[in-house]
């Protein structure tokens, strides 16, 4: 039913005390990977003094060689959660890569006492992947972030979502992060936050951004601005309701996308352009 514009379900929900909505936004901010507890203390406590509620957390990696970091898995959740629920943190994005993930995040908010709310994110690399969409889709617990897959079509991504929806899960968010070329970007990835409104329009889901995964970089423009900071500000400005952005305490000593990560100190600038690019839609 994704492209009946009247249709009159609604197109927002709401998980853990958070609204996910087509008409609001959640910024995410947060570790790509989780390396250790001090660097998720250091994260959380950023995100309370600036009164966020919502994180990133990476536990479990799709990395694409083999030999690299894969994350801590099972291992860093309980710190992970009761770290969230110290500071405040109500919704964690975390990607999960196969079924086994769902269950052992169950079992760790269990074990520590369900301290805070877990979105699981479904990667760019599982977006077809759909006998994960199904079992995914067949829990009614967590919402779910599902990416859009980098070299497919629009259509078969949001198909990727309707196979959430029709197992059960209608907490769905559908994020956009880039699309692979071969025309030699000068970002990671070409940045598609254009697609926003047409997401929006197409669907009842509030559409996520991911400027992170687009850009890959630090790179600035002639103002100073880094390209990260334009496209936030793009996507918001489009309509945005959820963007997912990675910060890191010591970049250069991140395990995963350093390059790409934002310093705790840019957090309260980041939040203020994407205030102010909020006000401009
Ligand atoms: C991520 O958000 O950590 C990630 C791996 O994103 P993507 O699946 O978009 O590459």
């Amino acid at each position: 039913g994704r492209h009946q514009a009247n249709d009159p379900r609604p197109s927002h929900f709401e998980y853990n005390g958070v609204r996910f909505g087509q008409d609001n936004l959640n910024v995410f901010a947060g570790l790509c990977a989780v390396d250790t507890p001090e660097h998720v203390e250091q994260m959380m406590k950023v995100l309370r003094d600036n009164g966020q509620v919502c994180t990133r957390m990476g536990a479990y990696k799709p990395r694409t060689n083999p030999y690299a970091f894969q994350g801590h898995g099972k291992d860093c959740l309980p710190y992970v959660f009761e770290l969230a629920g110290k500071y405040g943190i109500k919704v964690i994005a975390m990607e999960i890569t196969h079924e086994s993930h769902m269950a052992e995040i169950f079992e760790a908010l269990h074990q520590t006492g369900d301290p805070t709310g877990v979105m699981l994110q479904i990667g760019t690399r599982n977006t077809q992947n759909f006998e994960l969409l199904k079992i995914v889709g067949r829990q009614q617990r967590f919402p779910v972030l599902l990416k859009r897959g980098f070299g497919i079509t629009l259509d078969e991504s949001l198909n990727a979502a309707e196979y959430l929806a029709s197992e059960g899960n209608r907490k769905v968010v559908f994020g956009l992060r880039g699309m692979k070329t071969n025309m030699g970007d000068p970002h990671r990835n070409m940045v598609d936050f254009a697609h926003v409104p047409v997401v929006k329009r197409l669907t009842r889901m509030p559409v996520c951004i991911d400027p992170s995964h687009s850009v890959g970089t630090r790179a600035a423009g002639p103002d100073g601005m880094l390209d990260i900071s334009h496209v936030v500000a793009q996507g918001v400005i489009a309509g945005a309701n959820m963007v997912l952005v990675d910060f890191h305490p010591a970049p250069a000593t991140a395990l995963v996308d350093g390059p790409q990560a934002l310093t705790l100190p840019e957090l309260p600038y980041f939040l203020e352009d994407v205030a102010i690019a909020r006000e401009a839609y």
